[in-house]
């Protein structure tokens, strides 16, 4: 990673993705929505613009980032082999929340892989993103649009309120459909590996492809090493709890899940597991501006988008 200063001049918001396109062409930083979170881009082949990225997001020079493309030629493009149980997930989840790890082709620069031999690639389902890819003529690498280790950003404002001075532009688009991000599947071995519960989940991969199956630890830990870092986490303490009904909650605390909770101060009850994960966030980030000390945040079964909330309700706790 390089530590060049990141730009400190005041961030431009738009909502014309030519100026951003414009941005990303020549080598500049530029959040956009995604159907997940938000994404914070660079051209995916300028090592430079890259570099970048990790400075403004203060991100470890070890955790990769994910390339987005407009089409399934994209992807083709920057991998050296696709295998066909890849493709197939392609033809059933893209455009959406999957990413695909793939062998790396030559061109990818190590600044983007994090030194890896793999790439990782999706295409997002959200037409701002796609113009954005396509205008601009490039792939574009993009992690969340977040300060490392903080809540992913769901809308425009949380961008601002993490990267403003520190990007060039900022896509301003509507707040995020699904509040998490995408699954991360490694398709270098034999089997599908999930790397990173998020919006496909297990249970649909599974309908693809019968032997899809959750990573080890150990295996987490070779394929992916970025993931062991900190991650999600608001200014306050999170705590996760079975049922908060009997709770006697502190004066200064928050509570977000079905139900219970009730003397909280700040309080989000969810209808269903992709309300809570759609607002789970953005619900930190609120608490955060409240000056909530505690977070009190309700479990929930682990299956189908139930498994990645859990994933980062236990990061966010941790
Ligand atoms: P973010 O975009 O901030 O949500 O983070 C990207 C996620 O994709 C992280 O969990 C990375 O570890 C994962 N990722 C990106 N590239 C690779 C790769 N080549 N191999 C394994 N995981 C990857
Ligand atoms: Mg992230």
């Amino acid at each position: 990673m390089n530590d060049r200063h990141p730009p400190t001049k005041e961030t431009l918001l738009t909502t014309d993705v030519s100026v951003a396109a414009d941005c990303i062409r020549s080598g500049g930083l530029v959040a956009f929505p995604t159907e997940t979170v938000y994404g914070l881009g660079a051209n995916a082949l300028d090592s430079d613009a890259v570099a970048r990225v990790f400075v403004a997001k203060g991100r470890p020079a070890n955790n990769p980032l994910i390339v987005h493309v407009a089409d399934f030629e994209g992807v083709r493009s920057l991998s050296s082999s696709v295998p066909e149980y890849a493709e197939s997930f392609m033809e059933a989840f893209f455009p959406g929340p999957l990413t695909l790890v793939l062998p790396r082709d030559p061109k990818v620069p190590y600044g983007t892989t994090a030194g890896l031999e793999t790439v990782a690639v999706r295409m997002p389902d959200h037409p701002m993103a796609l113009a954005l890819i396509q205008q601009s003529g490039v792939f574009v690498a993009a992690p969340s649009a977040n300060r490392s280790g903080r809540p992913s950003p769901t809308a425009w404002e949380d961008v601002y309120e993490d990267l403003n001075g520190r990007i060039d532009v900022i896509l301003k688009g509507k707040p995020t459909k699904y509040g998490l991000e995408s699954t991360v599947v490694d398709c270098t071995g034999e089997f599908p590996m999930i790397l990173r519960p998020g919006g496909v989940s297990l249970e649909d991969l599974l309908l693809v492809h019968s032997q899809t199956a959750y990573s080890t630890s150990a295996a987490l830990a070779a394929k992916s090493p970025g993931t062991a870092h900190r991650h999600y986490q608001p200014n306050a303490q999170v705590i996760l709890v079975d049922h908060s009904r009997s709770l006697n909650l502190p004066e200064d605390a928050a509570f977000i899940g079905f139900s219970g909770g009730e003397t909280a101060r700040l309080r989000f009850e969810a209808v269903d597991v992709a309300d809570y994960a759609h607002h789970l966030f953005s619900f930190f980030r609120q608490c955060e501006k409240e000056g909530i000390r505690t977070i009190y945040c309700e479990k929930v079964a682990p299956f189908g988008m139930g498994r990645a909330l859990m994933d980062r309700l236990e990061r966010a706790s941790s």
